[in-house]
């Protein structure tokens, strides 16, 4: 994105959604498995980490939710079929990654893409107890391509989830961040958003909608890589900071799951605030801002068949 261009508001929130995954994904992924606070408070881009990226460089999280992205562009809304192959071509041959390479990916999915790869089958994930965050650190896509069609987005959010995830628990996460996301796309402010699904998420997530987390001191807060945990973590991270760059921040000095915490926190903060809310530092900084950007214009005009660029 070029600095000072200027979208219209539903199409900026768009936008910023999807660089807000990508920032908090490259913001924490210097940091990723660390103990939390045994790490200098993290700010700014940074090169290194288990996977030795470049600063401004992101991971799985950000590259899954390219591959959602184009899968749901190209195909029209969800494929299970296209968007596993899609996966496994990342896996395998490190398509929509930063450096050629795949970085990132959890043993459990993993599993499912080689089992996909090897029977074709779609719905290997359902034998492999997936409770991971994947689901939801790549799910600002499914929002973006249907938020004017709440019950799509959060149908579309199950069906990518149970792509990979075979945990009903990690499902209905993606399904209540799904429906956050929209709220958060069509304006709804802070606190509209993190009201949404209260009372009616099934019982292990109940706490979570009913925003038990705003009265928890942050060493309450897990940042493990479980996807109710995750996406506790960034709603604490949001409800604690109030902005886009502090909810942020916190998010990746979290420990533990940094990298993923930092993308769903980012999404969900860069839908509520927009892209004026971004610190220029990282737009600037972000490896291929362009071609996120263009990719959340494309979703959020719902544009069938648009053409598919390499990084
Ligand atoms: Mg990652
Ligand atoms: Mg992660």
């Amino acid at each position: 994105m070029r600095p000072g261009e200027e979208y219209p508001a539903a199409l900026d929130r768009s936008i910023a959604a999807l660089l807000g995954l990508a920032i908090g994904d490259a913001l924490g992924a210097p940091v990723e498995g660390r103990e939390r606070d045994d790490y200098p408070r993290m700010r700014d881009f940074a090169a290194g980490g288990t996977h030795g990226l470049a600063a401004g460089e992101w991971t799985d999280d950000t590259a899954m939710a390219i591959c959602l992205a184009e899968s749901l562009v190209v195909q029209g809304g969800i494929d299970e079929r296209d968007l596993l192959a899609r996966f496994l071509r990342w896996h395998r041959l490190g398509e929509n990654s930063c450096g050629g390479k795949a970085v990132g990916i959890s043993s459990t999915t993993r599993r499912v893409l080689e089992a996909f790869e090897s029977t074709g089958r779609l719905d290997a994930a359902r034998e492999i107890g997936n409770a991971g965050n994947g689901c939801i650190m790549r799910l600002a896509p499914v929002a973006i391509f249907h938020r004017e069609a709440p019950m799509m987005a959060r149908e579309a959010a199950v069906r990518q989830a149970r792509v990979t995830h075979g945990s009903e628990e990690a499902v209905v996460a993606a399904a209540l961040l799904a429906e956050m996301l929209v709220a958060a796309l069509d304006g709804g402010g802070l606190d509209a958003v993190l009201a949404v699904g209260t009372g009616s998420a099934r019982p292990d997530l109940a706490d979570i909608a009913a925003g038990a987390y705003r009265s928890k001191a942050r060493a309450a807060i897990s940042s493990a890589p479980r996807a109710r945990d995750t996406l506790e973590a960034a709603l604490w991270c949001l409800h604690q900071a109030g902005d886009f760059e502090a909810a942020v921040i916190e998010a990746v000095n979290l420990g533990g799951d940094t990298d993923t915490i930092g993308a769903v926190t980012g999404q969900l903060a860069g839908a509520l605030f927009g892209t004026a809310a971004i610190p220029r530092r990282w737009l600037a900084g972000l490896h291929s801002a362009e071609r996120l950007t263009g990719l959340a214009r494309q979703l959020h005009a719902g544009e069938p068949g648009a053409a598919v660029s390499n990084l």
